[in-house]
Protein backbone atom coordinates (compact mmCIF):
# COMPACT_ATOMS: atom_id res chain seq x y z
CA UNK A 1 0.00 0.00 0.00
CA UNK A 2 1.28 3.67 -0.52
CA UNK A 3 1.79 6.23 1.80
CA UNK A 4 1.68 10.15 1.65
CA UNK A 5 5.55 9.63 1.55
CA UNK A 6 5.67 7.94 -1.64
CA UNK A 7 4.86 11.28 -3.38
CA UNK A 8 7.98 13.29 -1.54
CA UNK A 9 10.38 14.76 -3.63
CA UNK A 10 13.17 11.74 -4.04
CA UNK A 11 16.66 12.34 -2.28
CA UNK A 12 19.15 14.23 -5.44
CA UNK A 13 20.88 11.25 -6.90
CA UNK A 14 24.51 11.51 -5.95
CA UNK A 15 26.65 12.93 -9.02
CA UNK A 16 30.14 14.26 -9.30
CA UNK A 17 30.11 17.85 -8.48
CA UNK A 18 31.75 19.87 -11.48
CA UNK A 19 32.82 23.49 -11.13
CA UNK A 20 31.89 25.43 -13.68
CA UNK A 21 33.65 29.07 -13.46
CA UNK A 22 33.08 29.06 -9.75
CA UNK A 23 29.23 27.78 -10.35
CA UNK A 24 29.28 23.85 -8.17
CA UNK A 25 26.94 21.46 -10.75
CA UNK A 26 25.96 18.56 -9.23
CA UNK A 27 27.34 16.65 -6.27
CA UNK A 28 24.18 17.43 -4.29
CA UNK A 29 24.20 21.56 -4.96
CA UNK A 30 21.11 23.03 -5.71
CA UNK A 31 19.90 22.43 -9.02
CA UNK A 32 21.64 25.39 -11.76
CA UNK A 33 19.65 27.55 -13.98
CA UNK A 34 20.70 28.14 -17.53
CA UNK A 35 20.11 30.04 -20.36
CA UNK A 36 21.38 30.65 -24.36
CA UNK A 37 21.56 33.42 -25.96
CA UNK A 38 20.40 34.31 -29.44
CA UNK A 39 22.62 37.39 -31.09
CA UNK A 40 24.94 35.99 -33.05
CA UNK A 41 27.95 35.84 -30.77
CA UNK A 42 30.33 37.96 -33.42
CA UNK A 43 27.86 40.84 -32.36
CA UNK A 44 29.53 41.99 -29.15
CA UNK A 45 27.33 44.53 -28.47
CA UNK A 46 24.11 42.63 -29.03
CA UNK A 47 25.49 39.43 -26.89
CA UNK A 48 27.04 40.87 -24.23
CA UNK A 49 23.62 43.06 -23.50
CA UNK A 50 21.69 39.82 -23.74
CA UNK A 51 23.89 37.98 -21.57
CA UNK A 52 23.57 41.00 -18.96
CA UNK A 53 19.44 40.35 -19.51
CA UNK A 54 20.28 36.73 -18.68
CA UNK A 55 22.06 37.27 -15.98
CA UNK A 56 19.84 40.16 -14.27
CA UNK A 57 16.75 37.51 -14.48
CA UNK A 58 18.78 35.19 -12.66
CA UNK A 59 20.99 32.82 -15.29
CA UNK A 60 23.78 31.24 -13.01
CA UNK A 61 25.40 30.10 -16.44
CA UNK A 62 24.39 31.75 -20.02
CA UNK A 63 25.77 29.43 -23.11
CA UNK A 64 26.78 31.41 -26.47
CA UNK A 65 27.21 30.05 -29.95
CA UNK A 66 30.61 29.63 -31.03
CA UNK A 67 30.18 28.50 -34.79
CA UNK A 68 32.90 30.55 -37.01
CA UNK A 69 36.21 32.55 -36.52
CA UNK A 70 34.04 36.10 -36.00
CA UNK A 71 32.37 34.22 -33.02
CA UNK A 72 35.52 32.54 -31.02
CA UNK A 73 37.27 36.00 -31.60
CA UNK A 74 34.46 37.83 -29.79
CA UNK A 75 34.28 35.63 -27.06
CA UNK A 76 36.86 37.30 -24.73
CA UNK A 77 35.72 41.10 -25.81
CA UNK A 78 32.40 39.65 -24.37
CA UNK A 79 33.66 38.54 -21.29
CA UNK A 80 35.54 41.79 -20.84
CA UNK A 81 32.60 44.04 -21.09
CA UNK A 82 30.97 42.05 -19.46
CA UNK A 83 33.42 42.05 -16.51
CA UNK A 84 33.73 45.83 -16.82
CA UNK A 85 30.21 45.80 -16.27
CA UNK A 86 30.32 43.64 -13.35
CA UNK A 87 29.12 40.93 -14.42
CA UNK A 88 31.41 37.67 -13.67
CA UNK A 89 28.05 34.76 -14.99
CA UNK A 90 30.48 31.97 -16.38
CA UNK A 91 30.20 31.56 -20.24
CA UNK A 92 29.01 28.18 -21.91
CA UNK A 93 30.81 27.90 -25.44
CA UNK A 94 28.50 25.71 -27.74
CA UNK A 95 30.48 23.82 -30.30
CA UNK A 96 29.58 21.73 -33.48
CA UNK A 97 31.62 20.63 -36.51
CA UNK A 98 34.40 22.67 -35.97
CA UNK A 99 35.45 23.25 -31.87
CA UNK A 100 38.42 21.40 -32.02
CA UNK A 101 39.70 23.89 -34.79
CA UNK A 102 38.04 27.02 -33.77
CA UNK A 103 39.40 26.43 -29.55
CA UNK A 104 43.25 25.86 -31.09
CA UNK A 105 43.10 28.92 -33.63
CA UNK A 106 41.37 31.22 -30.84
CA UNK A 107 43.57 30.58 -27.24
CA UNK A 108 42.01 33.58 -25.68
CA UNK A 109 38.29 32.28 -26.40
CA UNK A 110 39.48 28.82 -25.11
CA UNK A 111 40.43 30.63 -21.82
CA UNK A 112 37.79 32.83 -21.93
CA UNK A 113 35.03 30.31 -21.58
CA UNK A 114 34.14 28.47 -18.61
CA UNK A 115 32.83 25.19 -20.35
CA UNK A 116 32.84 23.92 -23.10
CA UNK A 117 29.30 21.94 -24.97
CA UNK A 118 30.19 19.45 -27.48
CA UNK A 119 27.76 17.21 -29.22
CA UNK A 120 29.01 13.51 -29.76
CA UNK A 121 26.71 13.57 -32.65
CA UNK A 122 28.48 16.37 -35.22
CA UNK A 123 31.61 16.52 -33.34
CA UNK A 124 33.17 14.72 -36.75
CA UNK A 125 32.50 12.06 -39.20
CA UNK A 126 33.93 8.32 -39.61
CA UNK A 127 37.62 8.49 -38.98
CA UNK A 128 37.96 11.80 -37.68
CA UNK A 129 35.34 11.84 -35.04
CA UNK A 130 37.59 10.41 -32.35
CA UNK A 131 40.58 12.48 -33.14
CA UNK A 132 38.33 16.16 -33.18
CA UNK A 133 36.71 14.68 -29.91
CA UNK A 134 40.26 14.14 -28.73
CA UNK A 135 41.18 17.47 -29.70
CA UNK A 136 38.54 19.06 -28.39
CA UNK A 137 38.76 17.38 -24.78
CA UNK A 138 42.94 17.58 -24.44
CA UNK A 139 41.97 21.28 -25.14
CA UNK A 140 39.25 21.38 -22.05
CA UNK A 141 42.82 19.64 -20.11
CA UNK A 142 44.72 22.36 -21.11
CA UNK A 143 42.77 25.26 -19.98
CA UNK A 144 41.24 23.40 -17.12
CA UNK A 145 37.71 23.92 -18.27
CA UNK A 146 34.94 21.11 -18.11
CA UNK A 147 32.77 20.45 -20.87
CA UNK A 148 29.33 18.65 -21.10
CA UNK A 149 28.47 16.27 -23.66
CA UNK A 150 25.74 16.92 -24.89
CA UNK A 151 23.91 14.34 -27.35
CA UNK A 152 20.54 15.60 -28.90
CA UNK A 153 19.06 13.08 -30.85
CA UNK A 154 18.18 15.85 -33.71
CA UNK A 155 21.84 15.03 -34.17
CA UNK A 156 22.52 11.51 -32.64
CA UNK A 157 25.22 9.62 -33.74
CA UNK A 158 23.72 7.23 -36.72
CA UNK A 159 27.22 5.10 -36.77
CA UNK A 160 25.97 4.03 -33.41
CA UNK A 161 22.61 4.07 -33.83
CA UNK A 162 22.86 1.75 -37.34
CA UNK A 163 25.01 -0.69 -35.24
CA UNK A 164 22.66 -1.12 -32.48
CA UNK A 165 19.91 -1.36 -34.61
CA UNK A 166 21.70 -3.83 -36.26
CA UNK A 167 22.42 -5.66 -33.67
CA UNK A 168 18.60 -5.39 -32.06
CA UNK A 169 17.78 -7.10 -35.95
CA UNK A 170 20.17 -10.03 -35.01
CA UNK A 171 18.64 -10.26 -32.05
CA UNK A 172 15.09 -10.65 -33.48
CA UNK A 173 13.80 -7.80 -32.92
CA UNK A 174 13.49 -7.54 -29.04
CA UNK A 175 13.43 -3.92 -28.90
CA UNK A 176 11.24 -2.04 -30.81
CA UNK A 177 12.61 1.37 -32.65
CA UNK A 178 12.14 4.01 -30.11
CA UNK A 179 13.75 1.99 -27.54
CA UNK A 180 16.93 1.36 -29.59
CA UNK A 181 16.89 5.23 -30.48
CA UNK A 182 16.87 5.64 -26.45
CA UNK A 183 19.65 3.10 -25.71
CA UNK A 184 21.16 4.69 -28.63
CA UNK A 185 20.94 8.79 -26.93
CA UNK A 186 22.22 7.18 -23.67
CA UNK A 187 25.26 4.71 -25.15
CA UNK A 188 26.15 7.89 -27.28
CA UNK A 189 26.46 9.76 -24.05
CA UNK A 190 27.81 7.45 -21.65
CA UNK A 191 30.31 6.15 -24.23
CA UNK A 192 31.79 10.01 -24.65
CA UNK A 193 32.26 10.03 -21.64
CA UNK A 194 34.30 7.43 -21.39
CA UNK A 195 36.73 8.33 -23.64
CA UNK A 196 36.71 11.65 -22.25
CA UNK A 197 37.89 9.90 -19.50
CA UNK A 198 40.70 7.65 -20.97
CA UNK A 199 42.00 10.77 -22.28
CA UNK A 200 42.52 12.16 -19.26
CA UNK A 201 39.77 14.42 -18.27
CA UNK A 202 38.47 13.62 -14.50
CA UNK A 203 34.89 12.54 -13.94
CA UNK A 204 34.74 16.37 -12.20
CA UNK A 205 34.99 18.33 -15.65
CA UNK A 206 32.07 16.54 -17.21
CA UNK A 207 28.73 17.11 -17.39
CA UNK A 208 26.02 14.79 -19.68
CA UNK A 209 22.77 16.18 -21.15
CA UNK A 210 20.75 13.78 -23.35
CA UNK A 211 18.21 15.98 -24.93
CA UNK A 212 14.83 14.94 -26.50
CA UNK A 213 12.11 16.38 -27.81
CA UNK A 214 9.06 14.30 -26.19
CA UNK A 215 8.51 14.19 -22.72
CA UNK A 216 7.59 10.65 -22.27
CA UNK A 217 11.30 9.81 -24.39
CA UNK A 218 13.27 12.32 -21.69
CA UNK A 219 12.12 11.13 -18.85
CA UNK A 220 12.94 7.58 -20.10
CA UNK A 221 16.41 9.04 -21.39
CA UNK A 222 17.10 10.78 -17.85
CA UNK A 223 16.26 7.57 -15.87
CA UNK A 224 18.49 5.12 -17.91
CA UNK A 225 21.27 7.95 -17.63
CA UNK A 226 21.09 8.18 -14.03
CA UNK A 227 20.76 4.70 -13.22
CA UNK A 228 24.07 4.12 -15.18
CA UNK A 229 26.17 7.04 -14.29
CA UNK A 230 27.18 9.21 -11.72
CA UNK A 231 27.88 12.53 -13.52
CA UNK A 232 26.32 15.47 -13.16
CA UNK A 233 23.14 16.01 -15.48
CA UNK A 234 22.03 18.87 -16.93
CA UNK A 235 18.23 18.56 -17.75
CA UNK A 236 16.30 19.58 -20.75
CA UNK A 237 13.51 19.26 -23.38
CA UNK A 238 15.05 20.56 -26.67
CA UNK A 239 13.15 22.01 -29.62
CA UNK A 240 10.12 22.33 -26.60
CA UNK A 241 8.35 24.91 -28.26
CA UNK A 242 6.45 28.31 -28.07
CA UNK A 243 4.40 29.90 -25.33
CA UNK A 244 2.37 27.71 -22.93
CA UNK A 245 3.07 24.31 -25.19
CA UNK A 246 7.04 24.67 -23.97
CA UNK A 247 6.34 26.03 -21.11
CA UNK A 248 4.33 23.07 -20.25
CA UNK A 249 6.19 19.95 -21.87
CA UNK A 250 9.15 21.51 -19.96
CA UNK A 251 7.84 21.57 -16.98
CA UNK A 252 6.33 18.38 -16.91
CA UNK A 253 8.92 16.26 -18.21
CA UNK A 254 11.69 18.40 -15.80
CA UNK A 255 9.22 18.38 -12.54
CA UNK A 256 8.98 14.41 -12.90
CA UNK A 257 12.86 14.29 -13.46
CA UNK A 258 13.49 16.17 -10.36
CA UNK A 259 11.00 14.84 -8.07
CA UNK A 260 12.79 11.83 -8.54
CA UNK A 261 16.24 13.37 -7.60
CA UNK A 262 17.62 13.60 -11.26
CA UNK A 263 18.97 16.56 -12.31
CA UNK A 264 21.68 19.32 -11.23
CA UNK A 265 20.97 21.93 -14.12
CA UNK A 266 18.44 22.70 -15.75
CA UNK A 267 17.29 24.96 -19.48
CA UNK A 268 14.04 25.77 -20.48
CA UNK A 269 14.39 26.11 -24.00
CA UNK A 270 11.77 27.89 -25.19
CA UNK A 271 11.19 29.17 -28.64
CA UNK A 272 10.68 33.28 -27.78
CA UNK A 273 8.13 35.21 -29.89
CA UNK A 274 9.35 37.07 -33.06
CA UNK A 275 10.69 39.70 -31.16
CA UNK A 276 10.12 38.36 -27.33
CA UNK A 277 11.62 38.48 -24.31
CA UNK A 278 14.19 35.52 -23.91
CA UNK A 279 14.66 35.99 -20.34
CA UNK A 280 11.08 34.00 -20.14
CA UNK A 281 13.39 30.93 -20.15
CA UNK A 282 15.33 31.81 -16.83
CA UNK A 283 12.23 33.06 -15.24
CA UNK A 284 10.04 29.53 -16.24
CA UNK A 285 13.20 27.20 -14.73
CA UNK A 286 13.44 29.42 -11.65
CA UNK A 287 9.40 29.37 -10.88
CA UNK A 288 9.17 25.43 -11.88
CA UNK A 289 12.00 24.70 -9.11
CA UNK A 290 10.75 27.10 -6.36
CA UNK A 291 6.79 25.93 -6.90
CA UNK A 292 8.31 23.00 -6.57
CA UNK A 293 10.10 23.86 -3.44
CA UNK A 294 13.60 23.07 -4.55
CA UNK A 295 14.95 26.92 -4.54
CA UNK A 296 13.41 30.10 -3.80
CA UNK A 297 14.14 33.14 -6.23
CA UNK A 298 11.51 35.44 -5.28
CA UNK A 299 8.21 36.14 -3.52
CA UNK A 300 5.29 34.51 -4.20
CA UNK A 301 1.87 35.61 -5.29
CA UNK A 302 -0.79 33.76 -4.66
CA UNK A 303 -4.21 34.48 -6.47
CA UNK A 304 -7.39 32.68 -7.36
CA UNK A 305 -8.43 32.64 -10.54
CA UNK A 306 -11.64 34.80 -9.96
CA UNK A 307 -14.73 33.29 -10.56
CA UNK A 308 -18.62 34.42 -11.01
CA UNK A 309 -18.55 35.88 -7.25
CA UNK A 310 -15.85 38.76 -8.55
CA UNK A 311 -16.80 40.27 -11.41
CA UNK A 312 -15.02 43.28 -11.28
CA UNK A 313 -10.75 43.16 -12.38
CA UNK A 314 -9.62 45.18 -9.29
CA UNK A 315 -8.28 41.94 -8.07
CA UNK A 316 -6.66 40.62 -11.29
CA UNK A 317 -4.96 43.93 -11.37
CA UNK A 318 -3.64 43.84 -8.19
CA UNK A 319 -2.15 40.52 -8.04
CA UNK A 320 -0.11 41.72 -11.45
CA UNK A 321 0.67 44.63 -10.37
CA UNK A 322 2.23 43.24 -7.09
CA UNK A 323 4.01 40.69 -8.79
CA UNK A 324 5.01 42.92 -11.53
CA UNK A 325 6.50 45.21 -8.67
CA UNK A 326 8.11 42.12 -7.09
CA UNK A 327 9.50 40.91 -10.05
CA UNK A 328 11.28 44.62 -10.85
CA UNK A 329 12.36 44.97 -7.32
CA UNK A 330 14.40 41.40 -7.07
CA UNK A 331 17.52 42.84 -8.17
CA UNK A 332 17.40 45.41 -5.80
CA UNK A 333 16.10 43.62 -2.76
CA UNK A 334 17.95 40.73 -3.25
CA UNK A 335 21.10 42.90 -1.83
CA UNK A 336 19.17 44.99 0.29
CA UNK A 337 16.67 41.91 1.81
CA UNK A 338 18.11 39.11 2.25
CA UNK A 339 15.79 36.02 2.28
CA UNK A 340 12.95 38.19 0.88
CA UNK A 341 12.52 35.34 -1.77
CA UNK A 342 10.70 32.95 0.97
CA UNK A 343 8.02 35.93 1.37
CA UNK A 344 4.50 34.59 0.26
CA UNK A 345 1.70 37.61 -0.46
CA UNK A 346 -1.34 36.39 -1.14
CA UNK A 347 -4.44 38.85 -3.32
CA UNK A 348 -7.98 36.91 -3.05
CA UNK A 349 -11.07 37.84 -5.22
CA UNK A 350 -13.80 37.38 -2.34
CA UNK A 351 -14.50 35.74 1.31
CA UNK A 352 -14.85 32.08 -0.10
CA UNK A 353 -11.52 31.16 -0.20
CA UNK A 354 -9.70 34.99 0.58
CA UNK A 355 -9.25 35.06 4.86
CA UNK A 356 -7.82 31.44 4.51
CA UNK A 357 -5.74 31.75 1.89
CA UNK A 358 -4.48 35.24 3.28
CA UNK A 359 -3.73 33.97 6.59
CA UNK A 360 -1.38 31.19 5.00
CA UNK A 361 0.38 33.67 3.20
CA UNK A 362 3.41 36.14 4.89
CA UNK A 363 0.51 39.63 4.08
CA UNK A 364 -2.39 38.98 2.12
CA UNK A 365 -5.31 40.65 1.16
CA UNK A 366 -9.45 39.45 0.41
CA UNK A 367 -11.03 41.89 -1.60
CA UNK A 368 -14.88 42.25 -1.76
CA UNK A 369 -16.20 39.94 -3.77
CA UNK A 370 -19.61 40.59 -5.76
CA UNK A 371 -22.41 42.17 -3.77
CA UNK A 372 -20.20 42.08 -0.44
CA UNK A 373 -19.02 45.18 1.60
CA UNK A 374 -16.51 46.77 0.15
CA UNK A 375 -13.79 46.05 2.65
CA UNK A 376 -10.53 44.03 1.91
CA UNK A 377 -9.58 42.95 5.25
CA UNK A 378 -5.26 42.59 5.59
CA UNK A 379 -3.67 39.69 7.15
CA UNK A 380 0.15 40.04 8.03
CA UNK A 381 1.65 37.00 9.84
CA UNK A 382 -1.90 35.09 10.06
CA UNK A 383 -3.39 37.60 11.79
CA UNK A 384 -5.85 41.07 10.90
CA UNK A 385 -4.20 43.37 10.63
CA UNK A 386 -6.60 46.30 9.31
CA UNK A 387 -9.86 46.91 7.00
CA UNK A 388 -8.74 48.73 4.12
CA UNK A 389 -11.73 50.82 2.22
CA UNK A 390 -12.60 53.25 -0.75
CA UNK A 391 -11.04 53.82 -3.77
CA UNK A 392 -7.35 53.50 -3.14
CA UNK A 393 -7.27 49.87 -1.83
CA UNK A 394 -4.74 48.32 -4.39
CA UNK A 395 -1.86 51.57 -3.86
CA UNK A 396 -2.46 51.25 0.06
CA UNK A 397 -1.90 47.38 0.07
CA UNK A 398 0.93 47.67 -2.20
CA UNK A 399 2.19 50.24 0.68
CA UNK A 400 1.60 47.52 3.40
CA UNK A 401 3.32 44.86 1.27
CA UNK A 402 6.61 47.79 1.08
CA UNK A 403 6.65 48.16 4.79
CA UNK A 404 6.04 44.25 5.74
CA UNK A 405 9.39 43.57 3.14
CA UNK A 406 10.96 46.77 5.51
CA UNK A 407 10.39 45.73 8.79
CA UNK A 408 10.89 41.83 8.27
CA UNK A 409 13.94 41.83 6.10
CA UNK A 410 15.42 45.29 6.14
CA UNK A 411 19.13 44.99 7.47
CA UNK A 412 18.80 46.60 10.68
CA UNK A 413 15.70 44.03 11.14
CA UNK A 414 17.99 41.33 10.33
CA UNK A 415 20.64 42.34 12.60
CA UNK A 416 18.29 42.88 15.90
CA UNK A 417 17.22 39.43 15.34
S1 LIG B 1 -11.72 33.26 -3.69
FE1 LIG B 1 -13.77 33.90 -4.31
S2 LIG B 1 -13.45 34.97 -6.26
FE2 LIG B 1 -11.61 33.76 -5.90
S3 LIG B 1 -12.06 31.87 -7.02
FE3 LIG B 1 -12.61 31.53 -4.88
S4 LIG B 1 -14.81 31.98 -4.80
FE4 LIG B 1 -14.02 32.85 -6.73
Amino acid sequence: MSSAFDFEPQPRRASVAVDVGGVIVGGGAPVVVQSMTNTDTADVDQTVAQVAALHKAGSELVRITVDRDESAAAVPKIRERLLRLGIDVPLVGDFHYIGHKLLADHPACAEALAKYRINPGNVGFKDKKDKQFAEIIEMAMRYDKPVRIGVNWGSLDQELLTRLMNENQARGFPLTAQQVTRETIVQSALLSAELAEELGLPRNRIILSAKVSGVQDLIAVYAMLAARSDHALHLGLTEAGMGTKGIVASSASLGILMQQGIGDTIRISLTPEPGGDRTREVQVAQELLQVMGFRQFIPVVAACPGCGRTTSTVFQELAQKIQEDIRASMPVWREKYPGVEALKVAVMGCIVNGPGESKHADIGISLPGTGETPAAPVFIDGQKAMTLRGPKIAEEFQLLVADYIEKRYGRGQAAAE
